[in-house]
């Protein structure tokens, strides 16, 4: 157990780690795990965490210690070089990392077996949490398998799948006329009355754990080396604030030694808050005032984790870029006419931002390119 505590990533609190947290007591901010990395680096090396099986769970030394995880054996996702397309893109060099074949056909899968692991071990008896899209049936799956009731807020446009996957865990599913912000205030009205720990991205530590595990993955996929840049559909944003503290933890336990790579935040136009923050240079989000976008998992008008992600994209060098919600559908056809992917809608958005950025001179033709698909095109039927 290399878990020394949790610190504020706003503030300079710190809480311990031996209790069921949400956020910093002091500021209202996302907390974040903070390991003994030098006593990690004298247990374990890169070489044996590559040779282990486990899914995610090999990286257990950089993660919190629930004793038994609650797992579907997530984690594990191919990392493919996809020629066609980066041909057709004008990049030499391009990779997606497959995260739809993980349980419940999402990335969320790590979050959701990390933060539903902790809960337990901790003594949650009930969870809760707002969704719209996979998160609700990661969520309903993990709570499943942990034997815990589960109750989630979805906005009453949510996809079939999504909601129909939450129910036949057995989850509570609240319908709501609203959106990801009205379920997040329903969720916390509730939450507290009825004693259900609260799940919501960021608002307890350790989903950005698990989805942290995609950052080790990878740099393990790549012989413990990084790509020049990572294109990331981000709605809450917990994967690439997560990636970003692996590559910050592995450079500090000697892992990889390479530049960690850009980082670029892809948005939908008609819900882009980080994308104009982030041209604006300011430090906070603004609310669009009508989020709309067919891409249910980046329709986030308010995260929470604002600051953190805009830190983020800023110290990489990366940038932020918006698509349109015909664009990102025709990124998804045309990943999987050129490499047989069929993707989830927020990550078809990564083919057409990745193109404009070449297009424009952001990405050079010579830079290694990984994007981030982060669920099945499966689960969105209806988009297509
Ligand atoms: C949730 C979700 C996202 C956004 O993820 P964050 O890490 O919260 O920014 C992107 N794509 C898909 C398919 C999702 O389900
Ligand atoms: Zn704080």
């Amino acid at each position: 157990m290399y878990l020394r505590e949790l610190s504020c990533t706003e503030c300079d609190r710190t809480v311990t780690a031996t209790e069921l947290r949400r956020l910093c007591p002091s500021c209202g901010s996302p907390l974040q795990a903070c390991y003994d990395l030098e006593a990690i680096r004298e247990a374990v090396t890169p070489a044996e965490v590559t040779g282990r099986n486990g899914g995610m769970w090999r990286f257990r030394e950089v993660l919190p210690d629930p004793g038994e995880p609650i797992t579907f054996g997530e984690g594990d996702t191919p990392l493919l070089r996809t020629p066609r397309l980066g041909n057709a893109i004008g990049l030499g060099s391009l990779w997606v990392k497959d995260e739809g074949v993980n349980p419940t056909g999402s990335f969320k899968a790590r979050g959701m077996s990390a933060a539903v692991s902790m809960a337990k071990a901790l003594g949650a008896t009930a969870l809760t949490a707002p969704s719209a899209g996979n998160a609700g049936g990661a969520l309903a799956a993990y709570g499943a398998r942990a034997g815990l009731p589960v109750h989630i807020a979805m906005p009453r446009d949510v996809p079939a799948a999504n909601r129909i996957e939450a129910e036949i865990c057995g989850a509570h599913v609240t319908l709501i006329d609203g959106n990801i912000k009205d379920c997040g205030k329903w969720v916390g009205e509730r939450a507290e009355r009825e004693g259900w720990f609260d799940v919501s991205t960021l608002k307890e530590p350790y989903r950005v754990e698990g989805k942290k595990t995609m950052g080790y993955e990878l740099a393990m996929q790549l012989d413990w080396t990084l790509p020049d840049v990572i294109l990331y559909p981000t709605g809450g944003g917990t994967g690439l604030v997560g990636m970003w503290k692996a590559f910050a933890e592995m450079r500090e336990l000697g892992w990889v030694t390479a530049k960690p790579p850009r980082m670029i935040a892809v948005q939908a136009k008609d819900c882009a808050p980080v994308v104009e923050a982030f041209h604006a240079g300011a430090e906070r989000i603004t609310a669009p005032e009508s989020p709309a976008t067919i891409a249910s998992g980046l329709r986030v008008p308010t995260p929470i984790g604002d600051r953190w992600m805009l830190r983020v994209v800023r110290e990489s060098e990366g940038t932020a870029i918006a698509v349109t919600d015909d664009e990102l559908l025709e990124g998804c056809r045309r990943l999987a006419r050129d490499e047989g992917i069929f993707t989830a809608p927020e990550a078809g958005a990564l083919v057409i931002a990745c193109e404009k950025l070449v297009a424009d001179g952001t990405l050079a033709t010579d830079e290694r390119t990984v994007l981030f698909l982060t669920g099945t095109g499966l689960k969105y039927l209806e988009c297509f």
